[in-house]
């Protein structure tokens, strides 16, 4: 297994919170919850962005699409995600997650 998508800790304190996981290599993501639902990686919403699954100019989110109703591990490789829209297609690996660290170390371009 890669340290680098392992987790070792998951934490959601609530359905608006956001999304904190700690890496086998003791890299800690956070994930707020609406860059988590704008890289969803399910067919329907990968359609509507590049080939990274994020828009490039992203629409806005139905109401609730921010909100997590469940999230589930499935299989050990994956978090699967049901939202308070009703939306439920997104598995996300974590390999992809940890690439989609918003963290500065992982995402300088998002500072400027
Ligand atoms: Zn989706
Ligand atoms: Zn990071």
């Amino acid at each position: 297994m890669n340290p680098e998508t392992e987790p070792r800790e998951i934490e959601l304190d609530g359905p608006t919170a956001p999304l904190r996981i700690l890496w086998e290599d003791g890299h800690e993501s956070e994930y707020d919850l609406e860059v988590l639902r704008r890289i969803c990686p399910c067919a329907v919403c990968s359609a509507q962005g590049g080939r990274s699954g994020v828009p490039q100019d992203p629409a806005p989110l139905p109401p609730g699409a921010t909100e997590i109703k469940s999230i589930h591990e499935t299989g050990h490789y994956a978090l699967h995600i049901t939202w308070r829209d009703g939306h439920d297609t997104g598995y996300y690996s974590f390999s992809h997650l940890r690439l989609h660290c918003p963290c500065r170390e992982c995402r300088p371009r998002m500072d400027v």
